[in-house]
């Protein structure tokens, strides 16, 4: 039986296509940053803990980049599925101040939970 070939994960892969090799992005992620650490410190991009806050809140919320957009867009903010998808992996590393107060209202976080993202998406922007 072939399983995800992240670490310590060993979800099985079942009927998956064969060049599968992980359970999920969740695990895409992990093993492709594992890889980047072997390389060596010098080569990794500093990682932006927004992006990684805004996965996190939306997985939690249930909902595909496209549906988050979709309820950002509704609050007259631009913001396209594509782009919330280059905040969440750091390859966009620059949000305004509307996208940032839409996007925190449309996955209903706390006064505090903004707090720490404003103060994220100000760190390591580029
Ligand atoms: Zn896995």
């Amino acid at each position: 039986m072939r399983t995800c070939a992240a670490e310590k994960c060993g979800k099985s892969l079942e009927g998956r296509a064969a060049k599968t090799r992980y359970c999920d992005d969740t695990c895409r992620q992990r093993a492709s940053r594992a890889r980047v650490e072997k390389r060596g410190p010098h080569m990794v991009e500093p990682a932006w803990s927004f992006g990684a806050a805004l996965r996190e809140a939306r997985t939690a919320a249930g909902l595909t980049t496209a549906e988050l957009g979709a309820m950002v867009r509704k609050r007259r903010v631009a913001c396209d599925h594509s782009v919330i998808s280059r905040w969440e992996t750091g390859a966009r590393r620059s949000i305004t101040v509307a996208q940032l107060e839409a996007l925190a209202s449309a996955l209903g976080l706390s006064a505090a939970d903004r707090k720490r993202w404003a103060k994220a998406a100000a760190e390591g922007g580029a």
